[in-house]
């Protein structure tokens, strides 16, 4: 039965067995809790923060989201507010979200950090900054981008300059008259780079490791993020040379500028590597082209003397911002429970529970994805909460996601990796 479908069935969740515990109020923990509450099944959401989206909260000033409004809802009818433009901005996104909580009347406790899980009686026993807790049903939603990562660069911490991770960057002050290196080109990177160069840093300069597969937010009026989650369902030999011909109208020959087209198309390697194509602005390509973004190679080395780059040239930028990426965070909280992969993903995150009364939610990429995992995996919840057999039957055991589930349409370097590196 699809969940759609669902209704309420009062009597059957036998509500002695308490709330279903959802940890984060971000996107996920806030769908999880209104797709429970749209079935009569009580949810507390546990959040270490003061409100809800905070991750949203603290992004950068200038971030609009590479998803377009349609692909960045969550579901239940919940609209952004009108006048909306195509790609919201962040604060639209944290409006969303706030409403979102509102009107689904969701209970959340504020201020409670969540550090380890642990089997207890029957269900869960969750550690938090401000005492245990138990549950029979946890749902863990923490969000994918939860601890940023930075490269192990020997003698990083002899750095003259400043280095600042993506996620701690908010705008260009503190930046203006410098020279900024920005380390990874990926849609923060770029995105962050382009704010500094508009916004007087004295030189910008992209370090890019792996060539990115570029395509526009929009494509002639099409959201790109539409155009792939359209194309992804298609054979890699066929929608490889449509989004081969849509970087070649759009985003065009950047090679004099040291991008290249890489020689995988994007829907294989989004296939096979879990990396998706990297979604910019138009100003983001101007910027290029005008030179006042510079792309240099990786970096190798950060030291006392600055930086060295794969081809050894050496530069001394006064300040780094590394757009690196960020582990999933979740090793300290549940790694002991031996449901987490090599790259720290959980092995279920899209509705099985990972062991009975454990769940995950949120490794995906982008929230109109993420609002169709909470149905998915609530659906899961509900018929094991109202069914003896399920509730009863040996679950199945914690096995990887298929390589297949992990890519979907992509919206940030950050918001698609996989890996707990990057
Ligand atoms: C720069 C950037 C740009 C992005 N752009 C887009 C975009 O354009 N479109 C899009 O759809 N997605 C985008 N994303 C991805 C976006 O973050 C996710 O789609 C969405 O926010 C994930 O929701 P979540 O609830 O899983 O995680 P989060 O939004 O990160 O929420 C997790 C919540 O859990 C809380 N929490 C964390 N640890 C604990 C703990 N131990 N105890 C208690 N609470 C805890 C956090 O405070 C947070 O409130 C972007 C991500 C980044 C980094």
């Amino acid at each position: 039965m699809a969940v759609r479908e669902a209704r309420p069935r009062s009597g059957q969740y036998d509500q002695t067995a308490g709330p279903v515990l959802i940890i984060g109020a971000g996107p996920a923990g806030l769908a999880a809790a209104a797709e429970l509450g749209r079935l009569g099944v009580p949810a507390q959401i546990i959040e270490r923060s003061d409100a809800v989206a905070a991750s949203w909260r603290t992004r950068y000033d200038r971030l609009r989201l590479n998803t377009c409004r349609w692909n960045s809802m969550l579901g239940l009818g919940d609209r952004f507010e009108a006048g909306t433009p195509w790609f919201p901005v962040r604060d639209h996104a944290v409006r969303y979200l706030e409403s979102f909580a509102l009107r689904h009347d969701l209970n959340v406790r504020f201020g409670v950090q969540v550090d380890r899980i642990d089997p207890d009686a029957g269900g869960w026993r969750v550690s938090t900054s401000t005492g245990p807790l138990t549950a029979q049903h946890v749902i863990v939603a923490i969000g994918h981008q939860h601890t940023p990562w930075l490269p192990d660069w020997p003698g990083r911490d002899q750095f003259p300059g400043r280095i600042v991770h993506s996620r701690d960057y908010r705008n260009p002050d503190g930046f203006r008259g410098r020279d900024v290196l920005v380390v990874g080109g990926g849609c923060s990177g770029l995105d962050i780079a382009r704010d500094l160069a508009q916004d007087g840093a004295r030189r910008v300069r992209v370090a890019v490791r792996t060539q990115p597969n570029l395509l526009l937010r929009s494509a002639r009026g099409v959201p790109s993020d539409l155009l792939a989650a359209g194309l992804l369902r298609m054979p890699t030999r066929i929608a490889d040379p449509i989004g081969r011909m849509v970087q070649r109208m759009t985003v065009g020959d950047l090679s004099q500028w040291g991008l290249t087209v890489p020689d995988v198309g994007i829907f294989t390697r989004l296939h096979q590597e879990g990396s998706p194509p990297v979604i910019v602005g138009a100003e983001v390509i101007a910027a290029i082209r005008a030179g006042e973004i510079e792309i240099v190679p990786g970096v190798s080395a950060v030291n006392a003397d600055g930086v060295r780059l794969t081809d050894g040239t050496a530069l001394q930028p006064d300040a780094i911002v590394a757009a690196t990426g960020y582990t999933t965070g979740l090793e300290p909280i549940v790694g002991h429970l031996g449901v987490l992969d090599e790259h720290g993903m959980p092995f279920h995150y899209r509705g099985p529970a990972v062991r009975p009364g454990l769940r995950f939610l949120g490794y995906a990429p982008c929230m109109g994805v993420i609002g169709r995992d909470a149905r998915r995996v609530i659906r899961h919840l509900y018929r094991e909460l109202t069914s003896p057999e399920a509730a009863t039957a040996t679950p199945e055991p914690a096995r990887p996601a298929p390589a297949a589930s992990i890519p979907e349409p992509a919206v940030s370097p950050e918001a698609a990796r996989p890996a707990s590196r990057p």
